[in-house]
């Protein structure tokens, strides 16, 4: 009599389509259904771990953590971050406050302190994202970038704001608990203002509908997440997320904000003085920036009343841009003098060259967004070439040089 073939008692498969086939005492298992049950059993014991940790320590999550003081996070910005006086210390206040809320959370039942989401207003390329993500490297809290343009209301093609969430939580590993102290940029928060006086008879899918849905996770909710990457089994729980302690920044740039803002200035002050603020700069409008402009230009006033901490930028002048590229710790320049030193060849510059990377950097008005274009389009034939020649040991680019690659590659690099 032919034995009877054995099968995975889990899916079915027969023992010949397995790797290996594991026999219990009444049935077999596949190393599928082995790698499936592993999943399960990890992801069910994480959360129930991560949700005990979160019960028994009464929610800080962040014992191990010391708090750095707002000086000693300028201190480190510093290093990375060129200029920008003003927001470094309005941020380093406000994160600063930000977890110490979250670390004495129990101890003030008499007054309740407000989570404190940030706002951060600049054009293009003069820092806001390196500013947040250098602040979560140096707390060391899980951090992600999301750009508000593509999310859409639930239900509408795109990415809901749960999607956040979930970058979050697979950015801290899967540890619900870390993803709840951590930080989100969120990017282009201008961009999904409310066209008031452009009305259009297509539905607002990324307009208010949006600012409404981020309301709730901005304030604090419990919100289900499915890990990112969908649902891998279908008894896969969605992750409850608490975002009453991640901390918001959202960054914009609110292009012709200016006017706005000068606007209201010099209606507020007709009748004292007038004239003088002619010359105010645009750069110093910025630093006037009130909610009602951001109400004007767009923002819903209950999305305003979530992010109380405004952090204006300025733009980046050449001075500043000359800093940025010589610099931070990890300035452009020292970049690719890295990038060549591992090759064994010592590069240098005419100090008229990183003037006119400047020149071109502030010329295409992209902050310092555009200075990597531009070393990109002068040293890119050397990168190409100069590996694999043992003989080439030094690297010295003139002025010359460096305005003939330009010419040569600026069509490529310009808005890199
Ligand atoms: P934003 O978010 O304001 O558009 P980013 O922070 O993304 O700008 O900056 C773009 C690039 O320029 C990054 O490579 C960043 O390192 C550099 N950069 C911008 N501003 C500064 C600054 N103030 N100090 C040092 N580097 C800067």
């Amino acid at each position: 009599m032919k034995a009877k073939e054995q099968l995975c008692s889990f899916c079915g498969r027969k023992k010949t389509d397995t790797l290996m086939l594991i026999s219990g005492v009444e049935g077999h298992i596949c190393e599928n259904c082995v790698e499936q049950a592993f999943k399960i059993v990890e992801e069910e014991l994480g959360a129930s771990k991560s949700k005990k940790k979160h019960d028994t320590q009464k929610g800080t999550g962040l014992e191990d953590f010391t708090l750095p003081t707002p000086s000693q996070i300028r201190q480190h910005l510093d290093e990375y971050v060129i200029g920008q006086d003003d927001a470094k210390k309005v941020m380093c206040v406000a994160v600063y406050n930000h977890y110490k809320r979250i670390l004495n959370i129990n101890k003030t039942e008499d007054v309740e302190i407000e989570k404190s989401n940030i706002l951060m207003v600049g054009e293009t390329g003069t820092g806001k994202t390196l500013l947040a993500r250098t602040l979560a490297r140096f707390l060391n809290v899980p951090f992600c970038i999301a750009d508000a343009t593509v999310l859409t209301e639930a239900g509408y093609v795109g990415d809901d704001v749960e999607s956040i969430l979930a970058r979050l939580l697979q950015v801290a590993n899967y540890d619900a608990s870390a993803a709840e102290r951590g930080i989100i940029y969120l990017d282009e928060i201008d961009k999904i203002s409310r066209k008031s006086d452009n009305a259009s008879i297509t539905r607002d899918v990324s307009g208010e509908g949006v600012q409404q849905g981020l309301l709730k996770i901005l304030e604090g909710t419990i919100a289900h997440v499915a890990p990112e990457g969908g649902r891998k089994h279908p008894d896969a729980k969605y992750v409850k997320i608490d975002t009453s302690n991640i901390l918001f920044i959202c960054g914009g740039a609110f292009d012709g904000i200016e006017k706005i803002i000068s606007r209201r200035v010099k209606n507020q002050e007709v009748g004292f003085k007038t004239g003088h603020h002619d010359d105010v700069e645009k750069k110093d409008l910025l630093k006037h920036i009130s909610p009602a402009d951001l109400k004007q230009f767009g923002l819903i006033p209950e999305i305003i009343g979530r992010l109380p901490i405004i952090a204006a930028l300025e733009p980046l002048d050449k001075v500043v841009l000359k800093n940025i590229l010589t610099q931070p710790k990890n300035a452009l320049i020292k970049q690719y003098s890295k990038l060549f030193e591992l090759e064994g060849i010592a590069l240098s510059f005419d100090d008229a060259v990183i003037d006119f990377i400047v020149e071109k950097a502030f010329e295409f008005q992209l902050g310092a967004r555009g200075l990597r274009g531009i070393c990109e389009s002068i040293l890119l034939d050397y990168m190409y070439e100069t590996p694999g020649k043992e003989n080439v040991k030094k690297l010295h680019i003139s002025l010359k040089e460096a305005e003939k690659h330009w010419e040569k590659y600026k069509t490529v690099f310009k808005a890199a």
